[in-house]
């Protein structure tokens, strides 16, 4: 039976003084539009009877497992958000019509809750989740909402199921918070229905034993993004397209593709990662170098907070351990020519992906042009930077240092 259950909620905005309006106005002329925003105080629970067993962690694949709640948020052109609901996890019932099967109205964010050291839930900025999930739902013409009350309810949802969070160190429930436009009719148009939900599925460490660095293909000839296009949007519709192309890379020895830009080779990003290079300069300095938000990046959370950590720790706000004390920090753009001259003078010293499934991924040979570039990935497999910024992170992540970027979920709620 369903149960309206309001009385935590409310009490949250009532604690922060700050009782919110649900209903949207224009931004134009402040008047109401009449159309709600997404409210955590209207959440709808219905407990799953059925609970099942999470499996061992020693057996976690990378999600195929999924947590016995999903939330569910319905939106309509006329009506706003309407209640929000955690329901047990289970199949969708969609109209064959529905555009999201036509023209793919599809963007999705990535995330993850933590078990600290002692026991509590956390989850790691939330905020520049849902900033992006908006940013996302923007470009594609799907409702937007507030992504204090989407938290709010993620915070919900993860402690309902929060048997479902692996505790064992570098282990942890992956989120998955997607929206999709569900209007059954098959003209190209805004979408006057749609759907938010959130699956979690617990995941292990990327690396159990060790790092693994990887091999990536740069082929000038394929592209993932362009200016003017969406790639730096994480819209569902930019992923399928790289499937075909890593296989092609994985019958040539590559894990992955190093995602290059333009006659000039500018490197972007690795398979569905953000890139980091690291260069010995004439000065003896390091540079840590990473390609500009330029339209054609998408804006990761991992990237994000690599270049806030190397940032204070350059202006000695908060010094790393393992980071060269001469460090300079770079968003610019770097091609395959620079990166060739580098190997030949020996001052290219580390390449990895970021991302938050593996936090880094420290690269070891790129193949180009018919030729292996071969990157120092140091004894254990991994240079000491991404070394440095995985343990920074992850530090933060399971609460072992206090930083406002942890957030307790308990205080969500
Ligand atoms: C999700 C994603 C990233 C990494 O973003 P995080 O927020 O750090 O997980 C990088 N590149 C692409 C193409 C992505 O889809």
């Amino acid at each position: 039976m369903p149960a309206r259950l309001s009385s935590s909620s409310a009490s949250v905005s009532a604690a922060h003084g700050r009782g919110h309006s649900t209903v949207l106005s224009d931004p134009m002329t402040g008047e109401p539009t009449g159309h709600h925003d997404i409210d955590a105080s209207a959440l709808i629970i219905e407990e799953n009877k059925t609970l099942r067993e999470p499996p061992p962690s020693s057996s976690l694949v990378f999600g195929h497992s999924f947590a016995d709640h999903m939330l569910a948020v319905n939106w309509n052109g006329a009506t706003g958000w309407a209640a929000p609901r955690i329901q047990p996890y289970g199949p969708l019932t969609l109209d064959p019509s529905s555009v999201i099967f036509h023209y793919a109205p599809s963007l999705f964010e990535g995330m993850k809750a933590y078990k600290d050291v002692e026991g509590r839930v956390r989850l790691f900025r939330p905020d520049m989740n849902m900033k992006r999930m908006n940013t996302s739902a923007e470009r594609m013409a799907l409702p937007t909402f507030s992504g204090k009350e989407l938290t709010k309810l993620i915070a919900k949802l993860v402690s309902l199921d929060s048997n479902w969070i692996p505790s064992e160190p570098g282990y942890s429930l992956y989120i998955r918070p997607t929206l999709i436009g569900t209007q059954a009719a098959l003209g190209v148009h805004p979408a006057n229905d749609a759907l938010l939900f959130v699956i979690s599925s617990p995941v292990g460490p990327y690396y159990k034993t060790g790092f693994k660095p990887v091999a990536l293909e740069a082929d000038p000839s394929l592209v993932r993004a362009w200016p003017g296009g969406v790639g730096q949007y994480k819209l569902g519709a930019n992923y399928g397209p790289g499937i075909r192309v890593q296989m092609e890379a994985a019958k040539r020895g590559y894990q992955q593709n190093l995602w290059l830009f333009g006659e000039e080779h500018w490197l972007t990003e690795v398979g569905t990662m953000n890139l980091f290079v690291a260069l010995k300069r004439d000065d003896g300095s390091t540079e840590l170098v990473t390609p500009p938000l330029n339209g054609t990046i998408l804006p990761g959370v991992t990237r994000d907070s690599i270049l806030g950590l190397a940032r204070d720790h350059v202006s000695k706000k908060a010094p790393i351990e393992g980071l060269p004390d001469n460090l300079v920090v770079s968003e610019r753009e770097i091609n395959m020519g620079e990166i060739i001259k580098a190997s030949e003078k020996g001052s290219l010293i580390e390449m990895f992906g970021a991302g938050t499934a593996a936090i880094v991924s420290p690269v070891d040979r790129v193949g180009f042009k018919g030729r292996d570039i071969q990157i120092p990935a140091g004894e254990e497999g991994a240079g000491p930077i991404a070394k440095a910024m995985l343990k920074s992170i992850t530090d933060i992540q399971l609460g072992r240092v206090n930083h406002p970027w942890s957030v307790l979920v308990e205080d969500l709620l």
